[in-house]
């Protein structure tokens, strides 16, 4: 219902459908237990083969993870420099750069695909991921220890250990079928920025996947959702349809998993919520992410277009109310309705003039419209981590409200709707300064965009239409290069 707030939902499932298991400590990480308060019991039922997955993987974590003689003996090979063979124990190592939204969808590419290959997920331990999430995997950490040996902060798209780059000079592959050729290096480098190029992108291809499961140590550096690929491999197709009998539902899920806020940030989250969020009748979230280039004219994200497609969405979809053009009182419906607009943006200005609109001009049907907007951080700045616990702050936030209006291309949107479960209303980004035709669309699965998504054709061996291979793998409605699963 849309009256929800935290206190009226009884009966929430704290272990959202069997993904979390019992036994974390609960003051150490209040979130783990408590998102389900915050959140509408989700409609998508986790499998219990994805169930089964998930316990075999947090043994798999334990028993190699950091601290271990397993790990002990992997990071010794690693070393070594010689090819070796796989044992039970094979990691793979995400590097982290990224912004928060992006940050959110290439850890979960990153698991889903350890889980797919039965390694171990490691992460960057240096960009404060510890102080923004808890540890998902019970009695064992998912960071890197900090003496682990490799430079990876040197890794490069044109370093001789990158896979694409072996490739290219021929250090692996070449004619002869990948996966028979030779002996594995201890380690490869996989570059999957959004700025890879061809070698690199035959990560996705079935031959080099093969290859590659046969190398112990994958250092991983991406800042995309790459899931949609995976769900292009022929030997990973089955396995993803038994884990993901719905398949848009797959960030949602693994969101929900992996993703804990620590309790700082917590604590603000849900302190915010219960201001000025819970007692609302519908909460509204509209999240403002401004990629147009500044002209001299446009300073600081101040875009009036935008703040007109963002009007004419949320009133054309029956978001938000009308606003009445004249201000005669004896005429004014009533109604005793209020709605909640949490707004996000690195500007203020579009909550203000949001919030001016409904104080100078009543709602047409007497409901009464607040605006809030948690911060306002004016420019990006990922090396700080205040300003990114703020950041995950409100992907939390905007995920606990009951209608989500986004901005297409941004990731930061992927990740709210994803760990809320709404299907958002997509602002397209415009073209010159003209607001689009129509302004949003409703998205067509929960999903995040794999935003440069490649498109060769492995089998084919030539470039090919990727978004048509398979039904439930498309081009995206904001991205139009981009896959997402629907
Ligand atoms: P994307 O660039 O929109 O795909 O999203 P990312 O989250 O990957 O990167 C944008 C970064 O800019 C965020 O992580 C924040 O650091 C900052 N940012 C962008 N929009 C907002 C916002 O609405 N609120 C806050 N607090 N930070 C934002």
């Amino acid at each position: 219902p849309d009256d929800m707030s935290p206190s009226q939902q009884i009966g929430y499932d704290k272990f959202l459908g069997g993904l979390l298991i019992e036994g974390f400590n609960e003051i150490s990480c209040r979130s783990r237990y408590q998102f389900a308060r915050y959140h509408k019991n989700s409609t998508r039922i986790p499998s219990s083969y994805l169930l089964e997955r998930l316990r075999r993987q947090e043994a798999l974590q334990k028993k190699c993870g950091p601290g271990t003689r397993s790990y002990m003996q992997a990071v010794q090979h690693l070393m070594s420099g010689q090819g070796i063979n796989m044992t039970d124990c094979n990691y793979l190592f995400l590097t982290i750069h990224a912004g928060l939204g992006n940050r959110m969808l290439e850890i979960a590419s990153a698991f889903l695909y350890a889980l797919l290959t039965n390694r171990i997920l490691l992460l960057d331990r240096y960009k404060e991921i510890g102080d923004l999430f808890c540890e998902p995997f019970p009695g064992t950490s998912w960071l890197i220890p900090a003496d682990f040996p490799l430079n990876y902060g040197e890794f490069t798209q044109s370093s001789p250990e990158s896979y694409g780059n072996m490739l290219q000079n021929k250090v692996v592959g070449g004619n002869t079928d990948r996966s028979l050729s030779g002996s594995r290096p201890p380690y490869v480098f996989l570059y999957l920025d959004g700025n890879y190029e061809f070698h690199d992108k035959l990560f996705f291809c079935e031959d080099d996947q093969q290859f590659l499961q046969g190398v112990p140590w994958l250092i991983m550096r991406t800042d995309m959702y790459f899931i949609p690929s995976l769900f292009l491999i022929p030997s990973y197709q089955d396995e993803l349809s038994r884990l993901f009998p719905e398949k848009d539902a797959v960030f949602h899920h693994l969101a929900r998993y992996l993703f804990h806020p620590t309790n700082s940030i917590w604590y603000s989250v849900t302190r915010y919520y219960r201001s000025y969020l819970a007692r609302a009748d519908k909460r509204v979230g509209i999240q403002i992410r401004i990629f147009e280039k500044e002209g001299i004219l446009q300073r600081n994200g101040k875009f009036p277009h935008v703040l007109q497609q963002i009007l004419s969405c949320a009133q054309k979809e029956k978001l938000l109310p009308e606003t009445s053009m004249t201000d005669d009182a004896a005429t004014a419906t009533e109604n005793n309705r209020t709605i909640a607009v949490l707004t996000t943006s690195l500007t203020s200005w579009y909550s203000d003039q949001i919030r001016e609109k409904y104080t100078e001009h009543r709602a047409v049907d007497g409901t009464r419209v607040e605006v809030y907007q948690p911060s306002h951080e004016e420019y990006q700045r990922s090396r700080n981590k205040k300003h990114n616990m703020k950041a995950v702050a409100e992907i939390y936030l905007l995920s606990m409200t009951d209608v989500l209006i986004t901005s297409g291309f941004s990731t930061f949107g992927y990740a709210a709707q994803g760990l809320s479960g709404l299907t958002p209303w997509i602002m397209f980004r415009s073209e010159n300064h003209v607001v689009p035709d129509p302004p949003c669309r409703r998205a067509m699965s929960i999903e995040p965009c794999f935003h440069q998504a490649p498109y060769y054709d492995c089998k084919a061996k030539r470039n090919g239409d990727l978004g048509k291979v398979v039904p439930f793998v498309r081009h995206c409605e904001d991205v139009s290069w981009g896959l997402k699963v629907v």
